[in-house]
């Protein structure tokens, strides 16, 4: 084990594949031998239009994308995502259904309500958001304009593990931000897919969405350019001018994906990191604690705590000793976080459990 090499566990902003920063780095003053850097560039210009295009061609290739959606970089986030959704496509007389399991559904439903009226169809409220609601309880409402969840809860390490599959269900809408590309799934079953870049896919503040060509058809509302899907279709992501830096470095990733046996292979890789993290934590005699149910563990966040405050601090600085860093929970839930997106290799969860074990060997006398 190499006791100097960094493991990045952050929530996101994460971490993203060493090749991918270093050839960022190698080629950030002289891009292609083209004598300057590629955010210097113009956006319409040769370089930068074939940049975009391989990361279109990439997205399409890893996901199977079908020829009837588009496939967009729209700036601002998945939170512009969470008020961009409901201003395009929920009427004002009009009702969505949201799957409320914790923060950022939560957020997108605020966002909603400016619009339209939102039906809560479930939530996982009542389990303190520690478990996803069963898809054979939710309650859709007949003429919804779409159906609204997040797939991964980033906070509380919630994740579905299935696309949801009852035939009575509105359009369906995604958030992916936390788990997008760490499996492959079914693209045709949605309407509107989401995410922001920062956690499997390059830098924050720009979100891919993927959309079905007839959903852009439901305009609810007249909205400002920049915030109209389909200006922005019409402008290949061009409308003003794109993160181009963002783009790039997605390209970049995308490109890393497929070299390294794409979503399949991830998700097998993030299966294996998932599942020796967890069997530590279940094999701890109570030391460590997950805490979301163990149906609905996230293969992305894993959330877990120590009995006592001070522990888990203690744990979070020593690990930090370890090059082991960013591991803190979410403020909101508190307790540890170790965020494994593609670009965590097994080493780094290994070198994590190695540590564990020794920490909770120096430390259990104390709970005793
Ligand atoms: N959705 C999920 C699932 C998230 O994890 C996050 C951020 N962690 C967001 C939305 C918000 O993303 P952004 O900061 O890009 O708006």
């Amino acid at each position: 084990m190499n006791d100097s090499e960094c493991y990045n566990f952050s929530a996101g902003p994460a971490a993203l594949p060493k090749e991918v920063m270093q050839q960022i780095q190698e080629e950030w003053l002289d891009y292609q031998h083209s004598g300057t850097s590629i955010i210097e560039k113009s956006h319409r210009g040769a370089d930068f239009s074939k940049v975009l295009a391989t990361a279109k061609a990439n997205i399409k290739e890893l996901l199977s994308v079908p020829d009837n959606y588009e496939i967009l970089f729209i700036h601002g986030g998945a939170s512009m995502q969470f008020a961009m959704l409901p201003m395009n496509f929920l009427p004002q007389d009009g009702v969505a259904d949201y799957i409320n399991t914790g923060r950022w559904s939560q957020r997108a439903i605020n966002e909603a309500t400016l619009f339209g009226k939102v039906n809560s169809a479930a939530s996982s409220e009542n389990s303190q958001f520690k478990s996803v609601p069963n898809e054979k309880d939710w309650q859709p409402s007949p003429d919804a304009a779409y159906l609204h969840y997040t797939s991964n809860n980033t906070v509380y390490g919630t994740q579905f593990h299935a696309i949801p599959n009852r035939t009575d269900l509105p359009p369906l809408v995604v958030d992916m931000s936390s788990d997008i590309m760490s499996y492959p799934f079914d693209v045709s079953r949605f309407s509107l897919i989401y995410a922001g870049l920062q956690k499997n896919l390059g830098p924050s503040a720009t979100a891919l969405v993927i959309v079905k060509k007839e959903f852009l058809d439901k305009q609810a509302r007249p909205t400002p350019g920049l915030l109209n899907y389909k200006t922005i279709v019409d402008h290949d992501s061009m409308f003003n001018t794109p993160n181009t830096f963002a783009i790039y470095t997605l390209s970049l990733v995308t490109t890393w994906l497929i070299k390294n046996g794409g979503l399949q292979n991830m998700q097998t890789q993030n299966q294996e990191k998932a599942e020796l993290l967890y069997n530590t934590i279940d094999q701890s005699d109570g030391f460590y604690r997950g805490f979301a149910e163990q149906t609905d563990r996230s293969k992305m966040n894993v959330c877990f705590s120590i009995q006592t405050e001070a522990l888990t601090t203690q744990f979070i600085q020593q690990a930090e000793q370890h090059n082991l860093v960013a591991l803190a929970g979410h403020r909101a839930v508190g307790g540890i976080r170790a965020s494994l997106y593609n670009a965590m290799p097994m080493s780094g969860v290994e070198k994590l459990v190695q540590f564990m074990i020794e920490f909770k060997k120096d430390n259990c006398i104390v709970l005793s």
